[in-house]
């Protein structure tokens, strides 16, 4: 039987990273992505270079509607099959300090990690519980854990997910189900560009960016069965950034 993996934002950075890894590891992979089909498309084909397959499911994790139809339209399409890795990646910076942010700001990054979790996990777990299997990872950030300036609305949604990650690895638990997050510092993908990378590198005690790569890894073990014994964490990633 096909085993199943889905990573929201799969089209780009992290998200791909971890798709290419799921695939490596054996799962078909449900490819999501918000907008970008071109990059969606790309990972599909990194997917198939590492030996699986995969499907691409277009759909906004912050919007209910959408997620509750895709999943509902997979689960027909597949009877006797589900999801068994879950990995909640979509996310998005909008960065402002908070005198200045816009409501936008604020409720767009909060839809997206926290309604998203929330929507796409849900849609997802009670299949996992009724096979008695499952591995939920989710992305929180550094800054979730001790804060950034500028990223009030970032870091509640990361400290809101490090939170949901807890409680829900304690409902579920006794159903082998098991839910962590990992806390990247920062990776060089498309929401770290523009930063000033020379004086923040500066910062980092290993001296450097982190991989999507690295971070694909640590979500790898996370979700394979050897890890069943890790739940409720939250794993730092972060050259030495925040320990
Ligand atoms: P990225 O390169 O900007 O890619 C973001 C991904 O999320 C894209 O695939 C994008 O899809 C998707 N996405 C955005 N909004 C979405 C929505 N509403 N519905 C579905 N998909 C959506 O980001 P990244 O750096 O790989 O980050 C991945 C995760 O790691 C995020 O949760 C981020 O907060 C976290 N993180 C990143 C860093 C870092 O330094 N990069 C550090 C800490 C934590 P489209 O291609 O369709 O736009």
């Amino acid at each position: 039987m096909k085993k199943y993996a889905l990573v929201t934002g799969g089209s780009r950075g992290i998200g791909r990273a971890v798709c290419v890894k799921l695939a490596r590891m054996g799962y078909d992979i449900l490819i999501n992505y918000a907008s970008n089909a071109a990059e969606a498309q790309k990972t599909l084909e990194l997917v198939r270079q590492a030996g699986q397959d995969g499907e691409i499911l277009m759909f906004d994790v912050s919007n209910r509607a959408q997620v509750v139809k895709a999943m509902e339209t997979w689960e027909k399409e597949h009877p006797d099959e589900y999801v068994e890795v879950l990995v909640n990646n979509a996310g998005i910076r909008r960065d402002n300090v908070l005198v200045f942010m816009s409501e936008e700001e604020w409720n767009g990054v909060l839809n997206v990690t926290l309604s998203g979790f929330y929507n796409v996990t849900q849609a997802l777990l009670q299949p996992m519980l009724v096979h008695k299997y499952g591995r939920i990872i989710n992305l929180a950030s550094v800054s979730g854990l001790k804060g950034q300036p500028g990223q009030t609305n970032y870091a509640a949604a990361k400290g809101g997910i490090i939170a949901a990650t807890k409680a829900l690895a304690l409902e579920v638990a006794r159903k082998n189900v098991t839910v962590n997050a990992v806390a990247p510092g920062f990776i060089e993908t498309d929401m770290t560009e523009g930063l000033d990378v020379e004086s923040l590198k500066a910062t980092i005690p290993v001296r450097r960016f982190g991989k999507p790569e690295e971070v694909a890894e640590l979500i790898g073990f996370l979700a394979s069965p050897e890890a069943g014994y890790i739940t409720g964490e939250v794993v730092s990633i972060n050259g030495g950034l925040h320990t």
